[in-house]
């Protein structure tokens, strides 16, 4: 599904993403850990082409990209809409109700329906329980609430792999469950999810595969119960210590 090789990302002089392989099969959800400035938000602004690497390539569902030569805008544009993205902080248009904000890429990206988007858009509302609150604007909404209107957003566009930063890290602690039972339902169906959190419940509970990043590198991969109970390296426990 997803195949990163070599994946190089540097701002000026800064070298922040220095080499990234990773194998990521269809329905799999892999997690992403690492200490702050380790490059967990770059790479997945790099998946979906919101940065441009600077080398290196990725496969996603049969449609390549390779980084070492220019790329075409319309080939960023048909790339990012195989991903949908959920932001730390929603990124919800302000001026526009939860339903509106779910129909508008489907309709002007897409070229949908209003009326199709609007049934479709409905019903991913109503599967991250906000059925009762389409018409409701962001301000009206808590912050667990944006979230799942974001979610459901991204969903809208029916992408291949759904990427989350940090998205609860913005929410009150008694937020979080909610938006948390979204992806483990989204887990559920079979979407293949990559996500950066600090939740290590969650990455216990729903990860296939944990990845511990640190200073642009992937340090240490493995199943929740290796890199938890089991750590290898001597970062990666010095890390975990440092969170718990
Ligand atoms: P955090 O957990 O704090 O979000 P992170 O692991 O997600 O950290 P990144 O946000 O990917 O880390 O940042 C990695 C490095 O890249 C940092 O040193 C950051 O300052 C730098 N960086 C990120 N985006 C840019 C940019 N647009 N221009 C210049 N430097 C950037």
């Amino acid at each position: 599904m997803i195949n990163i090789k070599n994946l190089h990302k540097s701002f000026g002089d800064l070298q922040v993403l220095k080499g990234i392989d990773l194998k990521v099969e269809q329905g799999k959800v892999i997690v992403l850990i690492g200490p702050s400035g380790s490059g967990k938000t770059t790479f997945l602004r790099c998946l979906n082409l919101l940065e441009i690497p600077t080398d290196g390539t990725i496969e996603l569902d049969k449609k390549s990209m390779n980084f070492t030569k220019p790329v075409r805008k319309k080939d960023i544009t048909s790339f990012r809409s195989l991903t949908g993205m959920v932001f730390q902080n929603y990124n919800l248009f302000p001026h526009k109700s939860a339903l509106e904000n779910v129909m508008e890429g489907p309709v002007i990206v897409k070229g949908v329906s209003t009326q199709e988007a609007e049934k479709r858009g409905k019903e991913l509302l109503t599967r991250v329980g906000l059925g009762d609150k389409l018409d409701f604007y962001p301000f009206q909404l808590s912050g667990g609430q944006q979230q799942r209107v974001g979610i459901a957003r991204a969903m809208a566009m029916d992408p291949k792999v759904m990427l989350f930063d940090e998205p609860t890290s913005a929410l009150d602690p008694e937020l979080v469950g909610d938006v948390l039972q979204a992806m483990k339902d989204l887990a559920k169906e079979g979407m293949t999810m990559v996500v950066v959190t600090h939740e290590m419940r969650f990455a216990r509970e729903v990860a296939d595969e944990v990845i511990f990043m640190d200073q642009g590198v992937i340090m240490e991969r493995g199943t929740p119960d290796q890199i938890f109970s089991n750590p290898q390296q001597e970062r990666t426990r010095q890390f975990l210590n440092m969170i718990h």
